[in-house]
């Protein structure tokens, strides 16, 4: 049997100026919202199952005939009746069109990345060429993916496109496994081989103290001005500044551990585990979610997993989410219940177990995920559990790794 490659599909969004006037174009993007209205408002009382042969043959000719091309009239027959399909199935009113937006196929534009240009076949075979406004850096990646859709819009005097893009990646066959364990103060990872031999530790901090002293400072000046912050502008800007600081922080941290964490999975050829977040939030007495919900919000952890999920699929690797119930509280072992033997180290008294509390919430990640994948052939032994110390030392000479001074411990 052959599996179908993963299909990645990314939106470039821009700014374009048209060369020239741009008289056309707005007439199009008019014309265009017409002729969606007018799709709109002859398909809105019919009940009948539209297939897009009979839409076709119902409004082809007459959008013909009003200037469009031929991908055109099935773009805006189709557009039309997505917009009928969502009102009806909200129970909403049908849809009055104000905006000027128009969908347009693969077939109808020509975009030039070397040059930044893209042209739009209009109707009456008008043409408008438009210049992108977006950093080099920002489309460089987009060369050799293939490009099929767009959108253009006009909003406020300015002419907006979103051009989609896809590529099919090749899938790695995974050779390893990388646990991830989230938690407040750090991130901790670890690397299995498929027989349960554990090759890699790594732990990296996170930003949560810079993010806590900003929600600090919000709810201070929230309780300060109790009833006023959100009216006076002073103290709302205040508010939107250690905000958006939080909101940076948080990204660009997301960002660049999702990327470390791709590049070395890839290196190790690994099958990545995260845990599954919406089961945390589900299952209140996790000491985990009361952690996460107090201190930072499962938003901080969403962020991080969505960086790390993208990074990896964009290398072709696979991602797996497990359900974290016990990971941080059962003996990878024997599965009897772990207490605190020390500060962060937890043992079990059945079978004298002893490890690092978040190393051995990544070893069972991975015992899930085994138990999970067992058809793979792929052996449930317990791995081979490190000592608290000699997990630490492991986790403190990554050398090699570009990062340290801001990720590592
Ligand atoms: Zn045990």
């Amino acid at each position: 049997m052959r599996v179908r490659e993963p299909v990645l599909v990314e939106t470039l969004k821009m700014r374009a100026l048209p060369e020239g006037s741009h008289d056309k174009l707005l007439e199009f993007l008019r014309l265009y919202r017409d002729a969606v209205q007018l799709v709109v408002d002859r398909i809105w009382g019919i009940n009948e199952k539209l297939s897009k042969k009979k839409l076709h043959k119902l409004f082809y000719s007459d959008l013909v005939s009003m200037g469009f091309r031929a991908h055109h009239a099935k773009e805006v027959y189709v557009y039309a009746k997505s917009l009928v399909d969502s009102a009806k199935s909200n129970g909403g009113r049908k849809p009055i069109l104000k905006r000027l937006s128009a969908r347009i196929d693969k077939y109808d534009y020509k975009l030039d990345l070397d040059s930044m240009v893209l042209t739009l076949k209009l109707h009456n075979g008008y043409e408008a060429r438009l210049k992108l406004v977006v950093p080099r850096k920002g489309v460089e990646k987009f060369k050799g993916w293939s490009n099929y859709e767009m959108v253009v819009k006009y909003d406020k005097e300015v002419f907006w496109v979103s051009i989609y893009f896809k590529r099919t990646v090749k899938t790695v066959k995974p050779r390893t496994v990388i646990a991830i364990d989230l938690n407040f103060d750090n991130v901790t990872l670890a690397v299995f081989t498929l027989d349960g031999g554990l090759v890699r530790l790594k732990r990296f901090k996170t930003p949560h103290r810079k993010i806590l002293t900003h929600k600090i400072w919000i709810e201070r000046i929230q309780k300060k001005y109790p009833k006023s912050w959100r009216f006076v502008k002073g103290v709302r800007k205040a508010i939107e500044r250690h905000g958006e600081r939080i909101r940076n922080i948080s990204w660009d941290y997301a960002h660049k551990l999702g990327d470390l964490i791709a590049e070395l999975a890839l290196r190790y050829r690994s099958s990545i585990i995260l845990e599954d977040l919406e089961k945390i939030r589900k299952n209140k007495e996790n000491k985990k979610s009361r952690e996460f919900n107090k201190r930072l919000g499962l938003w901080f952890y969403r962020r991080i997993q969505f960086c790390v999920e993208y990074e990896a699929r964009e290398r072709g690797l696979e991602v797996v989410k497990i359900n974290p119930r016990g990971t941080s509280s059962k003996c990878p072992r024997c599965g009897d219940k772990l207490v605190e033997y020390e500060r962060r180290v937890l043992s079990c008294k059945k079978c004298g177990f002893i490890g690092d509390r978040d190393v051995t919430a990544t070893i069972n990640l991975y015992r899930k995920y085994v138990s999970k994948h067992s058809r793979c052939g792929v052996s449930g032994v317990a791995p081979n559990a490190p000592k608290p110390d000699e997990a630490l030392s492991g986790m403190q000479g990554n050398r090699d790794d570009a990062m340290k001074t801001h990720l590592v411990i």
